[in-house]
């Protein structure tokens, strides 16, 4: 271009020089070869500027081949690196994609999670856990076959699930094994219809079967009694509270019978808890034997049991009471012994209408005291005028009681002589009731029913504390000769319900007296059940005598028990009952009986005392029978604390056995 540049500058200038020449030419025509070559150098000029822009143009169109093959070349290359690289890409995409959903497939099946997809169609997808689970193929349980598995009754809220608008929240619902056995599912509800993704309502669900069979094993054992099954109290009551209510509409019937297994404590004392469990479980199914399978059985507490019969009238009740008994009365087998039992049963007869449970229980339980007050092993269906006797029988407990506490109780106390000596070698002590409403109450009126109640209890712990009192202020006086005994009374019930120990040297500890001046007073009938001694009287006793506190069996002679107990027991003294001894002298029976308990006595080493003597031919008779120790009015009633006192003060300043009968 710069060569063509300088030529067209050179022609245009030679040109233009021409062009001035030829007017100059036309002044000076002689210069004519000047002309000549300045027209050649034109022409020259010209080729040579054609023939350069002709080059410069072929040039031109060669750079630019040249350049758009580069280009060409370029864009080849950079292709190949692209595609290269985007491949590259792709592959790694890939690989991260598949990478993240093996992540989340894995978490999906690894999860115990079970992910349940519902769409048109039915199920589009269960995970493997599903699949586990019910041990069935995923393709069972794809489309509509799955529904078939869950629980007819839940069928209808699964399908709501995945059918319905706005199906989001919780269902529970049960679907069923290939085994047979249904599995509690809780699931999660996502309605993910509206996402292209999924189009469908996921079910997050999580196996529950074993909280709701939990949840179900508490709410069994908080309204069951966990040692027969039955009903408990609360059950109980609640089923009568809607028994009720439905007689109060329909006007049927309904009864209500409870009962009191009849000496259940001594079996639990003397066999153990084992075999009194082992009983109450036989009792609850004797249950199931006479009553249907609508009754409520129910055991209330200890050897109480409860039956609710709907819809049932007076005939059909005794029936079953009746039944019942029967049943009870046949031997049952536990361990190595036959068992046979009874029961008190109490029932009421609801006519129907409006009633409260609580009257209902009250009543029944008012006749259940009738049916033990007549004997037990019975049953007695309740009247009104059995609540009227009932209050008696409460008002009675109730002055019992506020005569404890308003000291309208007192101790006496009644000799005992030694036949050879004459000497008083103890006192029993008696319980007395002066009640300024009832007047004198004797014992055997206010302890047997105070047996009934735990007032024995408060009574015993009294009697205990009051002779361990008196006897040890006696011999702080120094009126006590040595040795010397209080016999205090103990009763079945306070054995059988433990704890005398305990109290014994609670009393002792309390009072400062040495155990060798107390004694305990006791039945066959106490301390020997079924022909057995309970083990743990047995123990709370031999420790007790291990301690120097004396036992004596009351009453001996009046319960059946075999002698070989004895002979195993710390016994330290039998008293031959009143009853034998009224008969000494002039009744050959009783008089053999009396001989034959002494000599059983000697036999075992032990003393005998003869209880009731009343007149001095009793007494030369027990003497002659060969008695150790004898009491009664003879000698002297049963008197005061301070009366007892001054006995024992002027025996002592006498100083000498006692010859005649302290007077009544
Ligand atoms: P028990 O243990 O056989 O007491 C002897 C009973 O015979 C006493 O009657 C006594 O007063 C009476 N008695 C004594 N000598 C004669 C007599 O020569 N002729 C007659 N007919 N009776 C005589 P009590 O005091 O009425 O006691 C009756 C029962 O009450 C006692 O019989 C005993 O089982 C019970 N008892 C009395 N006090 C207590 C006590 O503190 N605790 C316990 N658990 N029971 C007691
Ligand atoms: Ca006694
Ligand atoms: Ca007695």
């Amino acid at each position: 271009f710069a060569q063509e540049g300088r030529l067209v500058t050179d022609l245009t200038g030679t040109g233009a020089a021409l062009l001035a020449g030829s007017h100059r030419a036309v002044a000076a025509t002689a210069n004519e070869s000047l002309a000549g070559t300045q027209l050649h150098r034109l022409e020259v000029l010209a080729a040579l500027t054609s023939n350069v822009s002709l080059n410069a143009t072929r040039t031109l169109g060669a750079d630019t081949d040249r350049n758009i093959a580069h280009l060409i070349g370029l864009q080849v290359v950079l292709g190949i690196v692209g595609l290269l690289i985007s491949l590259l890409l792709a592959g790694a995409l890939i690989v991260v994609t598949r990478r993240q959903t093996a992540h989340f497939r894995s978490l999906v099946t690894s999860s115990t999670d079970l992910v349940l997809v519902f769409g048109v169609g039915g199920c589009r997808y269960v995970s493997k856990s599903v699949a586990d689970m019910f041990g069935r193929p995923e393709k069972e349980m794809l489309g509509y076959g799955l529904i078939r598995f869950v629980h007819p009754d839940d069928q209808a809220s699964v399908e709501a699930a995945w059918t319905q608008n706005e199906s989001a929240g919780e269902i529970v619902f049960r679907m069923a094994t290939r085994f047979k056995e249904w599995r509690h599912l809780e699931a999660h509800i996502t309605d993910l219809r509206e996402d292209r993704y999924v189009r469908g309502v996921v079910l997050n669900a999580r196996d529950i079967t074993e909280r709701v069979r939990l949840e179900e094993e508490l709410t069994h054992q908080a309204f069951h009694d966990s040692l027969t099954g039955l009903a408990n109290r609360a059950l109980f009551r609640d089923r009568l509270s809607q028994a009720l209510a439905r007689s109060a509409r329909s006007a049927d019937p309904l009864t209500v019978l409870l009962f009191d297994l009849d000496g259940f404590k001594q079996v639990n004392d003397t066999f153990g808890h084992d075999a009194g469990d082992q009983l109450l479980r036989r009792v609850g199914q004797l249950f199931v034997e006479v009553t249907r399978p609508s009754d409520t059985l129910a055991r209330l507490g200890g050897d109480e049991f409860g039956i609710l019969l709907e819809g049932a009238d007076n005939p059909r009740a005794a029936a079953v009471a009746d039944r019942l008994l029967t049943k009870l009365a046949e031997p049952v087998h536990i361990g190595d012994r036959d068992f046979a039992l009874s029961a008190s049963i109490g029932i009421v007869v609801h006519a129907g209408g409006v009633e409260e449970s609580e009257v209902l229980i009250r009543h029944a339980d008012v006749a259940l005291y009738a049916a033990k007050q007549e004997g037990r092993n019975r049953y007695k269906v309740f009247e009104d005028d059995m609540a009227r006797e009932l209050h008696d029988v409460l008002g009675f407990e109730q002055d019992l009681r506020l005569g404890l506490d308003r000291g309208e109780i007192t101790v006496h106390y009644q000799p005992e002589i030694d036949l050879d000596t004459q000497a008083t070698v103890g006192v029993e002590a008696l319980l007395r009731w002066y009640s300024p409403t009832r007047g004198e109450v004797p014992p055997v009126q206010f302890i047997p029913f105070a047996e009934g109640s735990s007032l024995i209890h408060l009574l015993g712990e009294f009697v205990l504390h009051e002779a361990c009192r008196q006897t040890a202020e006696w011999r702080r006086e120094g009126i006590l000769p040595e040795p010397f005994v209080t016999w205090v009374n103990v009763s079945g019930k306070q054995l059988s319900d433990g704890g005398v120990s305990v109290l014994v040297e609670k009393a002792l500890r309390a009072t400062g007296l040495p155990a060798t001046f107390l004694g305990l007073e006791m039945t066959e009938t106490a301390i020997v059940t079924q022909g057995v001694v309970s083990e743990r009287v047995s123990a709370e006793l031999q420790e007790l005598h291990d301690k120097g506190v004396h036992i004596a069996i009351d009453d001996f002679g009046t319960g059946f028990s075999s002698i070989g107990h004895l002979r195993r027991f710390p016994v330290d003294l039998i008293k031959v009952d009143r009853s034998f001894v009224q008969g000494v002298g002039h009744n050959l029976k009783d008089t053999a009986i009396t001989t034959s308990l002494a000599n059983l006595a000697h036999a075992l080493g032990v003393r005998a005392i003869a209880e009731g003597i009343e007149s001095s031919e009793q007494l030369q008779s027990v003497r002659d029978l060969g008695c150790d120790l004898a009491q009664g009015f003879l000698f002297a009633r049963p008197v005061s604390a301070n009366a007892m006192g001054k006995v024992l003060a002027e025996k002592r300043d006498s100083s000498s056995p006692l010859e005649e009968p302290v007077p009544a």
